[in-house]
């Protein structure tokens, strides 16, 4: 972390994401010693359904803590809120069953005040992420690229939403050709 904030310099933000890899009191340990680095949040660092566990040591720590991209309902979200489990909250759209419900959930979490960071599936969230009253973050991944026509512009660390309609996406040639080709199985 030392190298990379000093690699870095002051001013760009830095978070670190630990994918639910530690325990509650390993957690605790790492967030303290991470404190100096002014992070922006600490990502995932318990079990994606250890509410209480979040709760504790985002009271316990000065740097936010971000959760929720596992979750896979608005209820699980819904607990996550009443829990006070985390600052920032990464809800995924694809998981918890679309628009719709990320909306729902969008509501609650602004209510109770928490930033938006959605996770993955940048061109839906990038819109979603548009639509919350503050300024929220939005994950960069260039996987999905292959599955459309269009690039999302990004300048100066920001994303611009698109003006085309809808999403402003559509299938590419090779998403098609990967849904509708048939493949056989078991003959050689
Ligand atoms: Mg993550």
């Amino acid at each position: 972390m030392t190298a990379v904030r000093e690699h870095l310099g002051p001013d760009t933000p830095l978070m670190v994401d630990a994918n639910q890899q530690w325990d509650r009191a390993t957690a605790l340990r790492m967030g303290r010693r991470l404190e100096e680095f002014d992070l922006i949040w600490i990502e995932e660092p318990l079990d994606a359904y250890d509410a209480e566990g979040h709760a504790a040591l985002a009271s316990a720590l000065d740097t936010p803590i971000a959760t929720g991209e596992m979750l896979a309902s608005v209820a699980e979200h819904e607990r996550l809120i009443a829990a006070r489990a985390c600052d920032i909250i990464q809800p995924d759209a694809p998981r918890v069953g679309g628009i719709t419900q990320f909306l729902r959930l969008a509501g609650l979490a602004h209510h109770a005040g928490l930033t938006l960071a959605p996770h993955f599936a940048m061109e839906i969230h990038l819109h979603l992420a548009a639509a919350y009253p503050t300024e929220p973050w939005v994950e960069h991944f260039d996987w999905l690229n292959p599955l459309f026509e269009e690039r999302l512009e990004i300048a100066d660390g920001r994303m611009m939403v698109p003006d085309r309609p809808g999403l402003g996406i559509t299938l590419s040639e090779q998403a098609r050709a990967w849904t509708t080709e048939t493949v056989e199985f078991g003959t050689r």
